[in-house]
């Protein structure tokens, strides 16, 4: 098995070689075929890639190949944002009637279409403490599908017993699916623990770049073949420029983390040490109440932190306005670092009671570019300073 940098660079080498050393782009809505009986087999092949592009494109299955190899799985499915895969993956695979357990600590799409669209659809909902290991089992009813875990958990950085939560669903014949995208299939592989789907909001760490929103699905060809079925009429079909682009990004995804994994662990030590930090948030840091067991599932901790200030929503406010580097943005895992107040960003997805539920309303999450180490370093101490002054 090559490495992962060799793989980011030539997993996809075989599909639709041709002399250039650059992928084509595929910017095509549809193939012509040759004969009818080759157009009525592409109409029913799942995942194709060469019908229409709603059902697949080269430059889907050229990033497929890639995911699918990184997260050590069958195969992998390309969608037009990270929310578009888990939401056309999980009404694939539950039907009214059925019970999807999720956690407290999540997305806030995901807890949206947890606590919001499914209970509309007749799927039972309960959301969990990831923290305590007793927790999933607890919620565990005859009719539970299907486990959507998290780990570490947007924004709080809470960790999951993927073991534990493996060995639980398969006891009870559940499918388990995991959002990998803080942790990358760098520092975290789901599928060696036994998690049945993974997924990436592909937006932020595998694209890398900010300037793409897509979404990966990997697992088995069985489960994934049924996820594509919905796909067709979700529609949540990614451009191929999108993923040409995202391809490109992922060439340097190995790079990448292994400078965002120092980035986010030097700014937790040193915001963990400042007077003005009442709380550091950040897997990596021994002082994690879940520190050891991230070390056992996770080979890095990501550029994800999240702090809360003594002062409050006032001062980590005032910290936000302060920092020279990390601008304030929603996103997560581009090049450049970008700060966030979760409690602000999702009134979109979630009621304000939602949302107090799932966060603390002082906190920030901060998420570490590949800048220079000292130069994120020093600009988030002064702004530490300066908010607390
Ligand atoms: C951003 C994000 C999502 C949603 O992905 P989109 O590409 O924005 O749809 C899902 N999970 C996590 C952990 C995220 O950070």
């Amino acid at each position: 098995m090559p490495g992962d940098s060799t793989i980011t660079v030539h997993a996809d080498r075989d599909i639709h070689p041709s002399r250039a050393v650059a992928p084509p782009i595929y910017q095509t809505a549809a193939f012509w075929a040759e004969d009818g009986e080759s157009f009525a087999a592409g109409a029913v092949a799942p995942r194709g890639k060469d019908f229409y592009t709603r059902f697949g494109n080269p430059n889907h299955a050229q990033v497929a190949a890639v995911v699918a190899e990184l997260e050590h799985t069958e195969t992998a499915l390309v969608t037009a944002s990270g929310m578009a895969a888990v939401t056309t993956a999980v009404l694939a695979l539950v039907s009214a009637g059925d019970h999807v357990i999720g956690q407290r600590s999540t997305y806030g799409g995901t807890a949206s279409l947890l606590l919001n669209l499914l209970p509309r659809l007749g799927v039972a909902t309960t959301l969990v403490d990831q923290t305590d290991p007793e927790a999933f089992a607890k919620a565990l009813t005859p009719q539970t599908r299907l486990i959507l875990v998290e780990s570490p958990s947007n924004p709080l950085l809470q960790i999951t017993d993927l073991r534990a939560v493996v060995d639980l669903a398969r006891a009870h014949d559940v499918l388990t699916m995991a959002d990998n995208t803080f942790a990358t299939p760098l520092n975290q592989r789901p599928a060696d623990l036994g998690v049945d789907l993974v997924w990436h909001s592909a937006t932020k760490y595998l694209n890398g770049h900010t300037d793409v929103s897509a979404g990966v699905m990997a697992g088995r060809a069985e489960l994934l073949d049924r996820i594509w079925d919905v796909g067709l009429l979700t529609g949540a079909t990614l451009g191929p420029i999108d993923a040409w682009l995202l391809l490109r990004g992922m060439r340097t995804l190995p790079l990448r983390v292994s400078r965002h994994n120092a980035n986010g662990l030097a700014l937790a030590h040193v915001l963990h040490e400042h007077p003005a930090v009442s709380r550091v948030h950040y897997p990596g840091l021994t002082s994690h109440p879940q520190h050891e067991l991230a070390a056992g599932q996770m080979s890095g901790f990501g550029g994800v932190l999240s702090v809360e200030f003594a002062g409050g929503y006032e001062t980590a406010d005032a910290f936000l306005g302060r920092l020279r580097y990390p601008r304030l943005s929603a996103s997560l895992g581009g090049v450049e670092s970008l700060a966030v107040h979760p409690a602000s960003m999702w009134r979109g997805m979630l009621s304000e009671e939602q949302i107090a539920e799932a966060v603390p309303p002082g906190l920030i999450r901060l998420a570490a570019g590949t800048e220079d180490t000292a130069d994120l370093v020093a600009d988030v101490l002064a702004a530490a300073d300066a908010a607390s002054t």
